[in-house]
Parts: C-alpha cells; structure tokens; sequence
C-alpha cells in the first residue's frame, strides 16, 4: 500500500533488500525489547536494563553486517543512540505494559483475500503494541498503523481493535511518545475495500513508485538506485 514498485522490487522480481541503517537499528531495537517481552510474557517481571541493553548489542552486531551504511552513517554513534533508545523504554514505558504474547503469526481472510503479518507485541487487554523509531516526533497517527491494526482486529480472535504506536524518537535526548487509538467500524471497512483492490492491481501487474511516501528516500529505500534507472527524477536523500 505503501509503494507498489518497492513492493514489486522485492517480491516480484526478488532484487537484494540490504538494510539501510535506519531499518538496521529499528530491528536492533525490536529484537532487544522483543526478547524482554517474550520472557515477561511467563515471568512477569521486565530483565535487568543492562540486560536488555547486552540483547541489543548482539542484535546490532548481527545487523551490522547486513548493513549498507551511507558514508555519513557511523555504525558506532548509532550504537550508542540504540542503547539510549532502548534504556529509555525499558525505563519508562516497559513496566507499564502486560505482555499476552509477541511476535505472533496471524493469518486469515478478509473478503476474499488471505492476508498474514507478524504482530509485534499484544498485550492483556487485547491492544495491539507497536514499536517503532524515528527521527522525529510524529504529529499524528500513521494511517499504516490504522490499517494494520483493522488487518489483525478482522483475523485474530483477542484483537481488541485498540491500538497503540510508542515512537521511540531519536533526538540527542532520547523521548518515547506514546499514541493509543480505537479501530471505528468505518476504518474495519477500509480493511474491507482495500485488499481486493490491492489483489486486483497485484494481479493486473499494475504498479506505481510513490514517490511522495513518508518512507521514500535513500536513507529508508535500498532500492532507489534501481527506481531512478527505471522510473527516472531524483530519489531526496532524507
Ligand atoms: S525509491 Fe521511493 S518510489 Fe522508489 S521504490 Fe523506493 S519507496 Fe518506492
């Protein structure tokens, strides 16, 4: 929904994906913060911050390597960044959350059309919990985060349709902005009307680069050298 050609790029004709440096450090901290839950869930208790800090050093060592790094990227400040991001979670946020379950696999129908996804984290009262970084405050709820929410609302039986984004924010002082939001039965519909039309065009081989995505740029994109050759213009760099 996103950016059909990125989606054709790699699903389609199965160009290389390499990380870019802000998807490498956004996995980091998931793996890190994922591995905190996933124990919660029996336990009840959060690790150590040091201990959750030691997850994300290993999950960045493996990213690393899988990195293409622009040349003003520094994989060692980004470490420090991810270390202060994921500190400030565990500190601020994490003991306020109840765990159900993480990283799940969920798969359905939605009329007419198999859908599956991985949800990040559900907790006790059936909230969908995403956790993303970014380099700034985000001013409104992404509509991405809307549909996906509807998407495991239709297919997983405990999905509450109460969603909720925490934004871990990269600036010098690390923040974490927190965004809850209720899934209307006019946004289920969306869901609804959506995935035949997208299967439609999949099947039609009908697709479109968007250049005007929040996630389109070099930083975000590691396919903007083949979108250039092809579709011409000027991929920004941020
Ligand atoms: S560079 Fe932009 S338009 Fe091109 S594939 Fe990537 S996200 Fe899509």
């Amino acid at each position: 929904m996103d950016c059909q050609i990125r989606w054709w790029f790699k699903y389609g004709l199965k160009v290389p994906d390499p990380a870019t440096a802000n998807m490498a450090l956004g996995r980091a901290v998931h793996s890190a913060l994922g591995g905190n839950f996933a124990q919660k869930v029996d336990t009840r208790e959060d690790l150590p911050i040091e201990g959750v800090v030691a997850l994300f050093r290993d999950a960045w060592a493996d990213e690393q390597e899988q990195t293409e790094f622009r040349d003003e990227e520094d994989p060692k400040e980004l470490a420090v960044t991810g270390e202060a991001l994921v500190t400030k979670y565990m500190d601020q946020i994490a003991p306020t959350i109840d765990p159900a379950a993480v990283e799940i696999h969920v798969y359905g129908e939605i009329s007419g059309v198999r859908v599956r996804g991985w949800i990040d984290l559900l907790d006790v009262e059936g909230r969908v919990i995403d956790i993303k970084t970014a380099k700034a405050r985000p001013s409104s709820i992404e509509l991405m985060h809307k549909f996906q929410v509807a998407t495991y609302a239709h297919v997983l039986p405990g999905a509450s349709g109460q969603g909720r984004v925490d934004t871990l924010v990269k600036t010098k002082t690390p923040q974490v902005i927190s965004q809850s939001f209720h899934i209307t039965s006019e946004e289920m519909k969306v869901a609804e009307t959506l995935y035949p039309a997208a299967q439609q065009a999949m099947r039609q081989q009908r697709y479109v680069p968007n250049r005007l995505s929040m996630m389109c740029s070099r930083r975000n994109c590691s396919y903007w050298r083949h979108c250039e050759r092809e579709w011409g213009g000027e991929v920004p760099e941020s």
